[in-house]
């Protein structure tokens, strides 16, 4: 057993405890959390200097996507990144492949612990079947042309089955974005599970996305006429994207929100009105890489339970670090308090896909993994713009 003391201990579902005492088993469960027990043997102490959090949940990545580090130029726009990513995402299956491993290595040494990961291709699933992480992975649906749908739908779901035939861990079918289903293909793929279900779809990334629904112009008309797709079955709704697509969304189904750069505050308040059950997921640096726009940090407040950060891909992104993006929003929103951050981090996560039980906060029984939060700020406790985190256990 190891016995472990810094000088701050955040277990996220409970206060944080100051020069607290945390002790692991040699499996990573947590056998005690709270107040320093004056009988440990102070020989018997590891010490570190920081704060301890439980393992990080990475909620939106394209591991498969690994090997476009450094591929597509930066802020770009949106329509422009999705054409360079259809260009250059072509590559040797050795070269995709080791890729995967090296960035999911990545993942780990940056103390996450739980990955929710899109895919559009097996390249992931040997790797997963590892089960070097907790992965659930969703096969992401798009095709905007009506007569392609069944077409689209079907390759989705054979992906499905190989996945479930590997049996690695939990996984299902899930709509692309706003913009890159036809209605029949929509809800094909809504239609394939039974309600209630988690689903998660890239929500509001760009301005663009926004004309497209309101007014049917602007770069995504340009970006489909110049790709031969049609878009005369495609109405403008008049509406901001997101109010559009929830219908297709039943009541009490989990759905994660990727991005939300765009979404205003009569956007949260047509959610609160429906009775789907929304969570968020918030990846700063991507943002920053493709639009070089952020969300609107503070219009979010009455969502903090539901809030959860994603790394996305390397497509768009220089590092796999769920702490280098925390450290974005602490740049950008400052009034954020340090115990909030660190719970869109970790327990939110969790929640969203119902594996709290064993990561996202620090109580006795559970196993979700501890990292180390160096070069911190003290008072009040907060990170720094060279925090680092190092992984405990
Ligand atoms: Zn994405």
């Amino acid at each position: 057993m190891r016995n472990i003391t810094s000088d701050w201990i955040f277990p996220i579902s409970s206060k944080p405890i100051k020069n607290g005492l945390v002790s692991v088993d040699e499996s990573g469960e947590i056998i005690y959390v709270g107040e320093m027990d004056k009988t440990t043997d102070a020989d018997l102490l590891e010490k570190y200097t920081g704060v301890i959090c439980p393992g990080f949940v990475n909620t939106h990545c394209h591991l498969e996507l690994s090997h476009l580090k450094e591929r597509i130029p930066e802020k770009v726009g949106m329509t422009d990144f999705l054409f360079k990513v259809m260009l250059e995402r072509e590559r040797k299956e050795a070269e995709i492949l080791s890729n995967i491993k090296d960035k999911e290595k990545e993942m780990i040494d940056n103390g996450i612990v739980a990955v929710v990961d899109i895919v559009n291709t097996d390249f992931t699933f040997a790797q997963k079947a590892k089960k070097n992480i907790y992965y659930y992975t969703f096969v992401e649906v798009f095709g905007f042309d009506p007569r392609l749908a069944y077409t689209r739908y079907t390759e989705g779901v054979e992906l499905k089955w190989k996945f479930n035939e590997m049996k690695i861990g939990s996984g299902s079918l899930t709509p692309h974005a706003t913009y890159s289903l036809s209605d029949d293909l929509f809800k094909m793929v809504m239609n394939d599970l039974p309600s209630p279900n988690n689903y998660t779809i890239h929500n509001q990334e760009s301005w663009e996305e926004d004309e497209f629904f309101r007014t049917k112009s602007g770069g995504f008309t340009e970006f489909y006429d110049s790709l031969g797709i049609k878009t005369d079955h495609f109405t403008a709704t008049g509406k901001s994207p997101l109010q559009s697509i929830l219908r297709y969304f039943n009541r009490e189904d989990k759905l994660l929100l990727v991005h939300n750069t765009f979404t205003n505050k009569e956007d949260i308040e047509f959610i609160k009105e429906s009775d789907i059950d929304v969570w968020w997921s918030f990846c700063p640096k991507a943002n920053l890489y493709i639009t070089n726009k952020l969300p609107d940090f503070k219009i979010f407040k009455s969502e903090d339970d539901k809030i959860t950060i994603g790394t996305d891909s390397l497509a768009s992104n220089d590092t796999l670090s769920i702490l280098e993006e925390l450290k974005i929003i602490r740049r950008e929103e400052k009034s954020i308090d340090f115990q909030n951050l660190l719970k869109w981090a970790t327990l939110n996560g969790a929640k969203y896909l119902g594996v709290d039980e064993k990561f996202g906060s620090i109580v006795k029984g559970k196993h979700p993994g501890l990292n180390l939060i160096e070069d911190i700020d003290q008072d009040p406790v907060n990170l720094t713009q060279s925090s680092r985190v190092k992984v405990l256990c």
